[in-house]
């Protein structure tokens, strides 16, 4: 018999290449304007001021190679995102610490309701509604750090239907993730389970039932994911 009054709800897991185990979500975390270009394109200023974060529910990660288009907006945009994935946090980490505390690296969309983002950032009122829904954020396998280290360097990209729609190479972060995690770690406690979705490159734009999204982060992750 249960110790809870309801059944408990599922833990959210996202798959690990070449194992059987699994990485069982806590928290996502995830960074805006991290790249200069998309800061440009999203109307601010890309001198390197604080950092901001909001966040998704980690029951809105989703490894099933499709994305159900969502109630409530006409105007659905792709950012395609390096996922990081931590296994042990704390409070004021270290810059120089914390990748002690990466277990791996994924790819992953930071699928965004941008219309109702708009309206939510023209009233000053919070993103959620914009950002935190139901599969919101598509995420391929993760990669182990053990096997493929912690890439700072490398070629990020997103094709719709073939068509190259972002492109850039994760040197070009404006916060580095080590530099992420310790910023973060002021704010919040960190701890195994957190995952960061650490910012998108210029080109986001939007999806439509049908598409085929392909993206790629050079050495480390694939996802392939379905709009339907
Ligand atoms: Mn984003």
């Amino acid at each position: 018999m249960s110790k809870y009054v309801i059944d408990q709800p599922e833990v959210t897991v996202i798959p690990v290449q070449g194992s059987d185990a699994s990485f069982p979500i806590r928290r996502i975390y995830c960074i805006g304007r991290n790249y200069a270009a998309h800061t440009i394109e999203m109307g601010g200023d890309p001198d390197r001021e604080e950092p901001f974060f909001f966040q998704k529910n980690a029951q809105n990660a989703d490894t099933s190679g499709e994305f159900p288009y969502p109630p409530e907006s006409q105007d659905v945009h792709h950012e395609v995102e390096m996922v990081v994935a931590l296994k042990g946090g704390g409070k004021n980490i270290s810059v120089e610490d914390a990748l002690d505390y990466v277990y791996g690296y994924g790819i992953g969309i930071d699928m965004t309701r941008r219309d109702l983002q708009s309206v939510a950032k023209e009233q000053r009122r919070p993103w959620e509604p914009g950002k935190a829904f139901e599969r919101s954020a598509p995420m391929s396998a993760l990669a182990p750090a053990d096997e493929v280290g912690h890439p700072d360097r490398g070629r990020i990209s997103l094709s719709v239907n073939g068509d190259l729609k972002q492109e850039a190479d994760l040197g070009q972060m404006i916060w580095k993730v080590a530099e992420q995690i310790a910023y973060l770690s002021r704010f919040y406690d960190i701890a195994a389970g957190d995952v960061i979705m650490s910012g998108t490159p210029s080109g986001v734009g939007p999806v439509a039932k049908g598409d085929e999204i392909l993206c790629e982060l050079e050495g480390v992750a694939s996802l392939n994911v379905k709009v339907v």
